[in-house]
């Protein structure tokens, strides 16, 4: 028999930073949890504890909320990964662990293990039904879409790829037995990979399509301090060897491992398979269809965060932009978590007093002025 159709105010999918920051602010505002269904395809955090063993975050923690700066990597204005888990730069086994107490101290309800297999506006007042992968439907209002990017890493970008491991897929670098590896890409996770590969003593050839030299602060678009104090650190070693504007066109098997043609035929070899370092697509799953993209495959959203084509439907998390502004890290996107809450908060009649914290926190970022301008403060 098919089971009855459950009626809820509030879907949020996705248990990472940015369901669980905006289920957090909700129930502080007061709703109830007959009203707000969170619904997690695997555990609370799993996309940290997908991460290899030895990586670590590049966004420093530190136990500073009180004086109203809060560590950069809290989700809400009362917790700090630096004060719970002790650490600076936190593992991701660390976050994930952060992700559990903060569920914990809220008392919210994450329905683990249930993913969200299809999702349609009804345009009534239950604006949408929600399919999970178990067969149960639900039928709700508003829908916080929170599924993050690490269910789509970017892969096929160059012929050839499949022959190349994402770094997502990565589980210890210690497990990577050759003696050479060409990584590609030298951003953030490609120099992580060469860091690490060097430190277990590998030669590795670190391959950068470009040759970039931005005047940014903005660690979204270049090294972060921990991440190129590291690179620094190797400079000497002789293990790292840095190719630049190598876009890399194709990969071959040969007798001997692998070979890396560019766009302009150079060759470079990897002895082990070659480490895709590219990076991660936008993750809509279900609700692809519900959004339209712009022109670099970023979802069109409004003011209120909400799909430009699917009413009450929000995003949250590092595929918000805005402008010139991607909100890609958590103490970027964690700012705009007032956003939906605020709207669902308003028309269901909730307490909106607590948006005075989060602004003392500076976790309400409504005027996006402020990262536009990419000045020098050095
Ligand atoms: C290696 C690496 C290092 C990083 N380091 C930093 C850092 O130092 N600082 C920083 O700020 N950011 C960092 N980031 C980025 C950060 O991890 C992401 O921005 C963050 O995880 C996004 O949070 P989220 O909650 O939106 O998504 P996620 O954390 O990915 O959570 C999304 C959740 O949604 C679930 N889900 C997806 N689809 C469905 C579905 N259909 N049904 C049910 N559940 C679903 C997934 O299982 C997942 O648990 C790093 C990312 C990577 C990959």
């Amino acid at each position: 028999m098919k089971p009855e159709l459950q009626h809820t105010k509030v879907v949020i999918v996705g248990a990472g930073p940015s369901g669980i920051g905006c289920a957090a602010l909700l129930k502080q505002m007061g709703l109830t949890d007959d009203a707000m269904r969170i619904f997690e395809a695997k555990q609370i955090g799993s996309t940290f504890k997908a991460w290899p063993k030895e990586m670590k975050m590049i966004t420093p923690s530190f136990p500073s909320n009180g004086f109203h700066q809060t560590d950069l990597n809290a989700i809400t204005p009362d917790t700090s990964p630096a004060f719970s888990i002790g650490k600076e730069h936190l593992t991701g086994e660390d976050y994930a662990t952060y992700l559990q107490n903060v569920v914990k101290h809220y008392d919210i309800k994450v329905e683990e293990n249930q993913k969200v297999i299809d999702v349609l506006p009804q345009g009534e007042d239950d604006d949408f039904l929600i399919t999970l992968a178990s067969g149960e439907q639900i039928a709700t209002q508003y829908l916080i879409w929170a599924g993050g990017e690490f269910s789509s890493p970017k892969k096929a970008t160059f012929g050839g790829s499949e022959l190349c491991t994402h770094n997502s897929e990565i589980d210890s670098w210690a497990n990577c037995d050759a003696d050479h590896y060409a990584v590609i890409g030298c951003y953030e996770s490609g120099v992580d990979a060469a860091y690490n590969l060097a430190s277990l003593g590998k030669k590795v050839t670190l391959i950068d399509a470009s040759y970039d030299q931005a005047d940014t602060y903005d660690p979204s678009r270049v090294l972060s301090p921990y991440t190129a104090e590291r690179l620094a650190s190797l400079v000497n070693t002789q293990l790292v060897e840095l190719e630049q504007c190598f876009e890399v066109n194709q990969v071959i098997e040969t007798s001997s491992g692998y070979e890396l043609i560019s766009m302009t035929g150079d060759r470079l070899s990897s002895q082990g398979k070659p480490i895709n370092c590219t990076g991660f697509n936008t993750h809509l799953g279900p609700v692809s269809d519900l959004f339209d993209l712009d022109s670099e495959g970023f979802p069109l959203i409004n003011k209120f965060d909400e799909s430009t084509i699917c009413r009450n439907l929000f995003l949250t998390g590092p595929k918000l932009v805005h402008g010139e502004v991607l909100l890609c890290f958590i103490y970027k996107f964690r700012g705009r978590f007032t956003t939906p809450c605020s709207i669902i908060a308003t028309e269901l009649d909730l307490d909106l007093s607590i948006l005075k914290h989060y602004q003392q926190a500076g976790m309400l970022l409504q005027d996006l002025s402020c990262c536009e301008d990419q000045q020098c403060f050095c």
